[in-house]
């Protein structure tokens, strides 16, 4: 495999850069949009689950208050029962048998009715908080679709020139050596998405620095790599930007 000159390997990470540079106007024109949708879509997630848990409640609440009315029902007919077998009891200890039978069957239908009022009672707030929920889903799905639609119609106006971008991108990328790759990425990503930066007026490009003139001598012979000693981007000479636009 041919040895690439620094010269070339400077080229293509500058090339890289002015794409980068590109791709992230495109990004800043799409500004908070894909992480409004992203808090929007959660919100809308956690609204669905909590009103499915809510729905769930309500349902198994009506089914245990309908079996409370009917055990109430038979508690009362047991009731009256008893109270007409009093009626026809020959001693003292049958009568109090039955008193006994009854007390007891009060007793349980009094803590059904009250079970049942505190089960009403959460029922009816959980209707309420269904409303609210519901109410707050329409809102945050109605926006969730107007944010969508919006990221749709900028996706569709940028489409090309994201591909187009993506397309040059992978062309020089191919070129640049794995290491150094890394390098730049991880410089971009600590550096705003400034990586490899041209002097300007003496200075460095990305943190403005000034750059010792016997430094940018030696940047100027594109043969070694070079960092700015303040901001560690990678510095290039005005020789390499006009020859890396040619690429582009
Ligand atoms: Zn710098």
């Amino acid at each position: 495999m041919r040895e690439i000159t620094v010269e070339n390997k400077l080229k293509y990470l500058y090339a890289l850069q002015q794409i980068d540079t590109q791709l992230q106007e495109v990004q800043e024109l799409k500004g908070d949009l894909p992480a409004i949708i992203a808090d929007l879509s959660a919100k809308v997630d956690e609204l669905k689950a909590k009103i499915k848990e809510l729905n769930t409640f309500i349902k198994q609440g009506k089914i245990d208050r309908d079996n409370a009315d009917l055990e109430i029902i038979e508690l009362a007919e047991k009731i009256e029962k008893y109270k007409s077998q009093q009626l026809q009891v020959k001693s003292n200890k049958q009568y109090d048998a039955l008193t006994k039978e009854i007390e007891t069957a009060e007793q349980k239908s009094e803590k059904l009715e009250k079970e049942m009022e505190i089960l009403e009672g959460k029922i009816q707030v959980a209707k309420t908080d269904l409303d609210t929920f519901n109410a707050e889903l329409s809102e945050v799905s109605g926006e969730l679709d107007e944010r969508q639609k919006e990221l749709r119609e900028l996706n569709k106006e940028h489409e090309k020139e994201e591909l187009k971008l993506q397309h040059e991108r992978e062309k020089i990328r191919v070129r640049v050596d794995k290491r150094d790759l890394e390098r730049y990425e991880l410089i971009l990503k600590a550096k705003g998405g400034k990586a490899v930066v041209p002097i300007k007026r003496g200075a460095c490009g990305g943190c403005f620095n000034r750059v010792p003139p016997q430094k940018i001598l030696e940047i100027r012979q594109n043969s070694r790599l070079y960092v700015c000693e303040h901001c560690g981007r990678i510095l290039v000479s005005d020789e390499i930007v006009e020859k890396s636009l040619a690429l582009t």
